[in-house]
């Protein structure tokens, strides 16, 4: 894409009201909008960066035999009440409406209850088991605080994931192959070294879940850690009866500051017991599904890699998540510059590569100033020096030091074949 072409422009100030470091950056990046306190528009670069982060989730997913759908944001008040979380005793972040004849409506700040009604429908033997599915959606949340940027939204994406099995033996199979599908997610965003498979509180049936809980100072949660058995605790389960369990000393425990990027939990029969949903065994007998929710806070994710990668100079995208793997920086408006820059974009693109060549009329510290604040990982400048020696400038965003390329060996240090 041509910088002249894309509406964002980029800004030395963000609003005055954000304290959160990723969205001060994102905002004066042009990647989001703040709409209001924990609501943010996901503007053309934003969503680049979004989507190439769910594609990565997706394929995740889709790889341990999960299937996507997509749920709906209006839901039925009668439906939570069969587990009792309609009452805003029990779920205290509800936004609620009314339809025009008065009947209640909640907007969707879970989907359990929904996808168990609907899978009623489907799932009713134990030939339709083991299953699951999942989807992208956005949930709307009245949160107290919204103070972490994008990390915390009144309304952000979630990728939810529900899995159906015929007994716990069989879930625990799933569950195990959810964890290491988490663990790849994590590695192949970049956070995967800082981020912990953390036992957390469980709810009824069990007696943890585990939290993916990436190390970050910005995150709200506190975690206590053993580094060399990679075992983590979060403060809330931190007491000296699961220590024993778990066969670790305080002492040996390093606490933490970290984000909650995902969890997963085991609902045993508890939920499907409350809804009626149930399969018939080889037997022909009734039997309650044992049910599964795995959760990943996608727009949060984001977040917490924008906090955790970017320097003083601005954003620092991973190649594989980045809106552009290169930034054109073209000096100059002279023709053979020009005639060399447009070249070069099209060269690349060609190779397969993503490109943002900045091709406006604009003085070079300008464009450096944004090539760094964008975060994009390559930097190719294209000037009369370069012209002259035939070459092309390259530096990575995260090193100083920029050397001199040949076409063909630019190709190749961007299409990751050296
Ligand atoms: P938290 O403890 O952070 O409030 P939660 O335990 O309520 O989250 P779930 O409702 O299970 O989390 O949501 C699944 C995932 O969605 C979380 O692990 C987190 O990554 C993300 N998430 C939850 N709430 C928010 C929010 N308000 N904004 C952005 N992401 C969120
Ligand atoms: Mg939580």
């Amino acid at each position: 894409m041509r910088s002249t072409q894309l509406f964002t422009k980029t800004s030395k100030t963000a609003p005055a009201d954000e304290v959160a470091k990723n969205a001060q950056l994102l905002i004066r990046a042009g990647y989001v909008h703040k709409e209001m306190a924990g609501v943010y528009a996901y503007l053309p670069l934003g969503l680049r960066v979004l989507e190439n982060i769910k594609q990565i989730v997706r394929e995740e997913m889709n790889g341990i035999q999960s299937q996507e759908l997509i749920m709906t944001g209006l839901q039925r008040r009668e439906l939570w009440e069969t587990t009792g979380r309609w009452d805003d005793k029990v779920v205290d972040i509800w936004f609620k409406s009314k339809l025009k004849d008065g009947t209640d409506v909640g907007f969707g700040w879970s989907h359990e209850e929904p996808i168990v009604d609907m899978l009623k429908h489907h799932v009713e033997s134990y030939k339709d088991v083991p299953m699951s599915v999942y989807q992208f959606q956005t949930k709307l949340r009245n949160e107290t605080r919204a103070k972490s940027g994008i990390m915390r939204g009144r309304e952000f994406v979630m990728k939810d994931m529900y899995s159906c099995s015929a007994t716990a033996e069989q879930h625990e199979v799933f569950y195990q192959a959810a964890i290491e599908a988490y663990k790849r997610v994590y590695d192949r965003l970049g956070i995967g070294a800082d981020t912990y498979v953390t036992f957390a509180s469980g709810g009824a049936f069990t007696q943890f879940s585990h939290e993916f809980q990436t190390i970050c100072d910005a995150g709200e949660d506190v975690i206590y850690l053993h580094r060399e058995k990679n075992i983590a605790l979060n403060e809330e389960v931190m007491d000296d009866e699961n220590l024993a369990k778990l066969g670790l000393k305080r002492e040996e425990l390093e606490q933490v500051k970290t984000a909650e990027v995902g969890n997963i939990f085991n609902f045993g029969t508890q939920k499907s017991e409350a809804m009626d949903f149930a399969y018939t065994d080889e037997n022909g007998e009734k039997k309650f599904v044992h049910l599964g929710s795995y959760g990943i806070g996608v727009t949060r994710v984001m977040g917490v890699i924008a906090e955790k990668l970017a320097d003083d100079k601005g954003l620092v995208w991973p190649d594989n998540i980045a809106p552009f793997q290169v930034y054109i920086a073209r000096l100059g408006t002279d023709e053979p510059v020009i005639a060399a820059a447009d070249k070069l974009y099209d060269d690349l693109r060609t190779a397969g590569v993503e490109v943002l060549y900045d091709d406006r009329d604009a003085r070079p510290g300008e464009k450096f100033a944004d090539a760094d604040l964008l975060g994009i990982p390559h930097r190719v400048v294209v000037s009369a020096k370069t012209v002259e020696q035939g070459c092309f400038e390259y530096k990575k965003r995260t090193e100083s030091e920029s050397s001199m390329l040949t076409v063909e060996k630019l190709k190749s240090v961007l299409t990751g074949q050296e």
